[in-house]
């Protein structure tokens, strides 16, 4: 069992971090928040009073922080956490960032004989918690192999995508599909709810049809129609509003660094825009129906 450093234990880094200390692992936790600290503490890992104190004797460091900039202040700012780990040590980067900034974090890591991989993941909070997370990992395969367990204790599948910042990469275009879906999914239960729809029947109908995805099946945007998902809990927790707008941002910049047209993509960056700008940020990312009821909503419930 691995001595391992987990920063950022907000939404999904907690659950990770609860998964690693179940599978046996010790781990020392750092959070700018202390009540994400508390339950950490009280499920047995260590609480660091900085990051650079919880990857001092660390063999493996797994962080999960909101964006690049969060990312790069860690690991090459100021008081980076770089030059306070071991020498032979593995950083697994899990946060959701340009590829760009993956590469700059795997240079400096290098340089400090330190390996790392960017291993952003796909599951969201449900998967977190089960442990049955989907990594895309970027970086050489032979480091692949040794981070294999310590993976395979917060996730079930992993994908190697290809050399530094490929891993990122991919889920950028695949968080693109799922903001896009989520989007059309909400398009069309509001669609069919304003014609006297009830949400639940025309769910089940579209589960069995053509219409059928993840966003419907697993993690459907309206309250009521399942259990467990944020939009029956006034779409708390979850995958907020903003940081799937940060991740419809690196799929412009990947379009426009590629030449690549992404009009859909564009289209429903917008629409996340115009719900943040509302005041919805920090919702879970399914209140992106609200768009879609504004118009007449509750006319023929
Ligand atoms: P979150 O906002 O719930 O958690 C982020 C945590 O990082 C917070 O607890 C915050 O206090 C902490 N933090 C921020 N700056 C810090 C610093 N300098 N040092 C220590 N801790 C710091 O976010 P989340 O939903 O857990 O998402 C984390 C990452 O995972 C993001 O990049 C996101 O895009 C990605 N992601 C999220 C989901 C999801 O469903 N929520 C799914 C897949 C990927």
């Amino acid at each position: 069992m691995s001595h391992i450093a987990f920063i950022g234990l907000g939404n999904m880094g907690g659950p990770m971090a609860l998964n690693l200390l179940k599978a046996g692992h010790v781990l020392s936790v750092f959070d700018l928040s202390s009540s994400a600290l508390t339950v950490l503490a009280e499920a047995g890992a260590g609480v660091a009073s900085s990051a650079r104190d919880a990857v001092a004797d660390a063999a493996i460091v797994v962080s999960m922080l909101p964006a690049s900039r969060h990312v790069e202040q860690l690991y090459l700012g100021e008081d980076g956490i770089i030059q306070g780990m071991r020498p032979g040590a593995l950083i697994l980067e899990c946060s959701t960032i340009a590829a760009a900034s993956a590469r700059k974090v795997a240079l400096a890591a290098a340089a400090a004989d330190i390996g790392m991989l960017d291993a952003p993941v796909s599951g969201g909070t449900g998967g977190a918690i089960a442990g049955t997370l989907t990594f895309m990992v970027g970086g050489p395969s032979q480091v692949l192999d040794s981070a294999m367990p310590v993976l395979l204790a917060m996730g079930k599948n992993v994908f190697h995508a290809g050399e530094h910042g490929a891993g990122q990469l991919a889920k950028i275009c695949n968080n693109m599909l799922l903001g896009i879906l989520m989007a059309g999914t909400s398009e069309a239960l509001a669609l069919g709810m304003a014609n006297g729809l009830d949400p639940k029947v025309l769910s089940d109908i579209m589960s069995k049809s053509s219409g059928r995805n993840w966003t419907l099946e697993l993690y459907n945007p309206v309250p009521g129609v399942m259990d467990n998902v944020p939009a029956s809990r006034g779409y708390r927790g979850g995958f907020g509003v903003d940081l799937m707008l940060k991740d419809l941002g690196l799929a412009a910049e990947a379009a426009a660094g590629s030449a690549s047209p992404i009009p859909l993509g564009d289209v429903a960056r917008a629409l996340y825009a115009e719900h943040s700008q509302s005041g919805s940020g920090q919702l879970d990312f399914s209140s992106i129906i609200e768009r879609f009821r504004a118009v007449g909503a509750g006319e023929a419930q």
